[in-house]
């Protein structure tokens, strides 16, 4: 039986490197579902390639046109638009469900996809990190697997032989950041750099959303509050370190002193070959490092004045309840406002720290909850932009 695969954000970064290892295992995979906001053009060449079962984009416009373009070349998928429609694809018909929509729009699917039980390969880190204890509460519940994607989370993964769930002799999980593009730039002028050259990622090609993330670590910061949740570890236990290689992506420390890692190059498609075929091991089209070609590997401690993002994400996680639900919407905002040039890079930090400060933090115990607390946390975002 071949797996069927529902992916949502299929047009994005990490969708079309789905997409790349799907095709080389026609034998083990067919795609149920391929989703997208906006790129039209690229869902409807994915669903000539792939012919899935639906299609999901943004709106009744964007349905239209996409319908209207594959009829036209005999293609019978079925176009479906909104949220609900996302839901739908991702309890439906298939086995697993790649999350890969960038941002809060991608919570309400993969919970969906959860509580029906399916195998969710998780890139989507802001959906667990919004909604934390309630989300792996329904993992367990449904008995749902959660396989990460994310490299970092995907490392540690195989560094704990593919088990999810700490067990006895860990000491640390170390996870890695490259530091961004301004790891060295002058401090004084970090105001003043415009959003191309934030998502002038030096190793990575990635959507802007996470780019702009890594140029400021609050990605680090996410993945900390992500590394918590799918791994049962304490923000004490969970250290960052700067490794501007971004050969080795992540490790594990146990008691006894060994350090397992795990390398590779810096494509997107080794995790998710890893994942797709977990716990087999399948070809992702990426071949192994040189190690004859690998010269100074170095590792350094992040600078929290250089970055006050993972700074606030520690804070957050360590404050629990709905702090890292706001921590995440402020940042959504704020990097939203900065790739639009309505404020500079440096204000992403301070608006995300003010609106943590103005909303007490309180107890999730429903996704209202988490909702309302989404919500409350981009009106306050807003207004600091608008008063800025
Ligand atoms: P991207 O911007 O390239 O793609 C985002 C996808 O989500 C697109 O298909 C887009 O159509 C869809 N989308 C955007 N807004 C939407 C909305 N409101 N409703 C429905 N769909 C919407 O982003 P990406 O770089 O592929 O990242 C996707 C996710 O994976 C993010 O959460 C990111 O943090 C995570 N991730 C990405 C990488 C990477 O290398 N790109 C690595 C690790 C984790
Ligand atoms: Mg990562």
């Amino acid at each position: 039986m071949r797996q069927r695969l529902t992916l949502l954000g299929s047009t994005g970064s990490i969708g079309v490197s789905t997409l790349d290892v799907v095709a080389r295992h026609p034998e083990r995979f067919t795609v149920f579902a391929l989703t997208a906001h906006q790129n039209i053009d690229k869902l409807a060449e994915q669903c000539l390639r792939f012919a899935p079962e639906y299609a999901v984009v943004g709106s009744a416009t964007a349905a239209a046109s996409l319908t209207e373009k594959l009829r036209a070349s005999g293609n019978q998928t079925q176009v479906a638009y909104g949220a609900a429609a996302l839901v739908e694809v991702s309890q439906g018909a298939c086995d697993t469900v790649v999350a890969a929509i960038v941002g809060a729009a991608g919570l309400m699917p993969t919970l969906a996809a959860a509580r029906a039980g399916k195998r969710i390969l998780l890139a989507n880190k802001e959906a667990l990190v919004m909604s934390g204890a309630l989300f792996m509460d329904a993992v367990r519940e449904h008995q749902a697997t959660l396989l990460p994607l994310d490299s970092e989370h995907n490392a540690i993964h195989q560094c704990l032989a593919g088990d999810s769930v700490i067990r006895g002799g860990v000491d640390k999980i170390i996870l890695t950041a490259s530091g961004g593009p301004f790891r060295m730039h002058d401090l004084a002028s970090l105001a003043d750099v415009t959003p191309a050259q934030a998502c002038q990622h030096p190793n990575w090609s990635m959507g802007r959303k996470i780019s702009v993330d890594s140029a400021t670590m609050m990605n680090k910061g996410l993945e900390v509050i992500e590394a918590h949740w799918l791994f049962g570890m304490p923000a004490d236990r969970i250290d960052v370190v700067i490794h501007p290689q971004s050969v080795i992506h992540s490790l594990v420390t146990y008691q006894d002193g060994s350090m397992l890692a795990q390398l590779g190059k810096s494509d997107m498609r080794v995790p998710i070959a890893y994942a797709l075929a977990y716990p087999e091991r399948i070809s992702s089209g990426v071949t192994p490092l040189d190690l004859t070609q690998l010269t100074n590997l170095t590792f350094e401690r992040p600078d929290l004045v250089r970055f006050p993002c993972l700074g606030l994400a520690f804070e957050a996680l360590k404050q629990g309840g709905i702090a890292p639900t706001v921590l995440n919407a402020a940042n959504e905002v704020a990097v939203h406002a900065f790739l639009q040039e309505r404020i500079r890079f440096t204000a992403i930090s301070s608006i995300v720290c003010n609106v943590l400060e103005r909303i007490a933090s309180s107890a999730a115990h429903t996704i209202d909850d988490v909702l309302a607390a989404d919500t409350l946390a981009r009106q306050y975002a807003l207004a600091e932009i608008n008063k800025a």
